[in-house]
């Protein structure tokens, strides 16, 4: 059960907002910062060496997360993705540049590994803003991407597990052995037999993503020390998700905000949620306002819980995170409670700072499970 903690940080939110002058955070300068979920320590790493050398901080945070979106390992972007309930995986990215003041999304996208370059090319090589689908990977592939499967052979286990995980009223799945199979002793027991040849633990596993499907994504935001800022999030999207269904990481505004004015946010987590409050935009007007990125992420936050009248049985069903760097350099990230689960560790955000190694920080949190 969950009970409201009051995380006293978030009660200086309601102090008086001084409107920041965008001329006085322009004033400062600012030290090379990347920023980035918590999968995200290498992606921050490699994205301050480009800012270091003098990069470009869009070819930073794309960099950054190309690692993630090319690793068969990480199951909530790119290849390797868990695909939605067809089996297919299916990708969704925005980037925004804060210099040019220009953006790029793709969503529904199939069989290009990394996403966020071909959103990249949508906002570079493109009158629009977003394509979707067919569309998507038709012009990734005008544009020489290469067309590949990135369902991995543990990816479409999960998915297998998960299609024999649906049972109906009287516990039968047509994804599973009939009732003329023997018994089966326990439930691992009846996927060994499914899955001859799979190993325990990753049979544990896709056991596990199947009945508790894992939300992932990465976010990036850099700043380099001229002030520009630049922000990217990718994502394979909730696993299982019905075909077509897309999620608030392509949307500009709530999966990912820049304004070149005042800062730089994004989101991971459930992103029905994200969207109903636009939170990356909320996020970022909060910190035009006067809000420190701490209280600015909590705030959107706030938007949230009241959307479910702030209901903590509902919400506890909710993950949901937000990540916010100001032109300044300070930054912050908050999730809507401070763990996953009762057992699970701390949520946490990646950082790396100029001069400083690439390190998981604590995220500030609205409620805490208990
Ligand atoms: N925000 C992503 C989506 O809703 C999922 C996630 O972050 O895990 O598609």
């Amino acid at each position: 059960m969950s009970r409201l903690l009051i995380n006293r940080r978030k009660l200086l939110a309601g102090g008086p907002l001084i409107p920041l002058a965008a001329s006085s955070l322009a004033q400062v300068k600012p030290p090379n910062v990347a920023i980035a979920s918590s999968n995200g320590l290498r992606a921050c790493a490699r994205a301050m060496e480009i800012l270091k050398a003098g990069g470009d901080t869009l070819d930073a945070a794309i960099a950054g997360v190309n690692i993630n979106e090319e690793d068969p390992e990480d199951n909530s972007v790119g290849y390797g993705g868990l695909p939605n309930e067809d089996g297919i995986v299916e990708l969704d990215a925005s980037v925004m540049h804060g210099p040019t003041r220009r953006a790029g999304a793709v969503a529904a996208l199939r069989g290009i590994k990394t996403p966020s370059k071909v959103a990249r090319l949508v906002m570079e090589q493109t009158d629009h803003i977003m394509l979707v689908g067919e569309g998507a990977l038709r012009f990734a592939k005008a544009h020489g991407f290469k067309e590949e499967e990135l369902l991995t052979e543990k990816s479409r286990l999960a998915w297998l597990v998960w299609k024999s995980s649906l049972k109906d009223s009287r516990g039968r799945s047509n994804w599973g052995p009939g009732l003329d199979a023997p018994p089966a002793p326990q439930k691992i027991g009846e996927l060994r037999r499914i899955f001859p040849g799979v190993d325990e633990r990753t049979l544990a596993w896709a056991w596990e993503v199947a009945t508790h499907p894992p939300l992932g994504t990465i976010n990036c935001l850099t700043l380099n020390s001229k002030g520009e800022m630049s922000g990217v999030t990718t994502t394979s999207g909730l696993a299982w998700k019905i075909p077509g269904r897309v999620g608030d990481s392509p949307i500009i505004g709530a999966g990912l905000f820049v304004d070149q004015d005042v800062g730089a946010a994004g989101s991971t987590g459930r992103g029905e949620e994200n969207i109903r409050v636009a939170g990356a935009h909320t996020v970022v007007e909060n910190m035009r306002r006067g809000m420190h990125p701490r209280e600015a992420v909590l705030d959107a936050l706030k938007r949230v819980s009241r959307n479910f009248n702030d209901d903590l049985q509902r919400l506890s069903a909710i993950s949901l995170n937000f990540y916010a760097l100001r032109r300044d350099g300070a930054y912050a990230a908050a999730s809507l409670w401070d763990r996953s689960s009762p057992q699970a560790k701390p949520a946490q955000f990646a950082a790396c700072t100029d001069g400083a190694a690439s390190r998981l920080e604590p995220m500030a949190w609205l409620y805490q499970r208990r």
